[in-house]
């Protein structure tokens, strides 16, 4: 599907899930998060992918489609506090915005509530710290992040912050738990959620950095890494 395509299929039904919202329904509930999940994933990055690439008849989907690095001594933990449980609304190498063979393919979209803390999935240095863009545009590149240099040459990216939702600033140094932003609803989405991924080489959208397959120590095991439509809760790590 193209880009162009899916702009066309997602604009009325943005209207509508801004009319539930408008309406006082609170939070989404999982069973709508469930059932609206694909609209729920488009992310930054999906506007301008090569999303005309056809997935393999063959391809699994969220499952098998890397080699994921060893749970047990992963350095990265879930993005969220120790005790708190989130659904994946899209997983790896996802139908929509996370496409198989794309240069996000390895991104997590995690159904989290307006204003829910995001923290840090492993230790670094804070390189970038966008707060100041208006949500609710629905527009690519309207997105509040914060991206985290991980020293070994990847990069931490959070996506979709609250305006003034960033709660580091560049040069800051975090520490896997550390509080970094609140989710919101800027950029190219239409309920909340957090995107992270984890990119390598370079952390731009423009032009695509790659992203590279990572699994959580603290959450039950995920061999070929957190499946799309399951919840993790994030357990006591050391
Ligand atoms: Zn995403």
């Amino acid at each position: 599907m193209s880009s162009t395509r899916i702009v066309k299929v997602l604009r009325p039904i943005t209207f509508g899930l801004r009319r539930v919202h408008r309406m006082g329904s609170g939070p989404f509930s999982r069973a709508l998060l469930r059932s609206v999940a694909v609209v729920l994933c488009l992310c930054a990055i999906s506007s301008n992918l090569a999303c005309n690439k056809s997935r393999s008849p063959t391809d699994p989907g969220s499952a098998n489609c890397g080699i994921y690095p060893d749970q047990a001594s992963s350095p990265y933990v879930l993005p969220y506090p120790v005790g708190s449980s989130h659904q994946v609304i899209q997983g790896n190498c996802g139908s929509f915005s996370h496409q198989a063979n794309s240069v996000n393919q390895f991104g997590y979209d995690f159904a989290m509530r307006l204003g829910t803390e995001v923290t840090a999935t492993r230790g670094g240095t804070v390189v970038v710290a966008i707060e100041h863009r208006p949500e609710n545009t629905g527009q690519y590149g309207d997105e509040n992040i914060v991206v985290v240099d991980h020293g070994d040459g990847t990069y931490g990216r959070y996506l979709h912050f609250q305006t003034q939702g960033a709660l580091v600033d560049v040069g800051d140094a975090v520490s896997p738990g550390d509080p970094v932003g609140l989710v919101g609803l800027s950029g190219f989405t239409v309920g909340p959620h957090l995107h992270f991924d984890v990119s390598m080489g370079c952390y731009e959208y423009e032009p695509r950095c790659p992203t590279v397959p990572v699994t959580f120590r603290n959450t039950s095991p995920h061999p070929n890494g957190l499946e799309e439509g399951r919840s993790y809760q994030a357990v006591p790590y050391s």
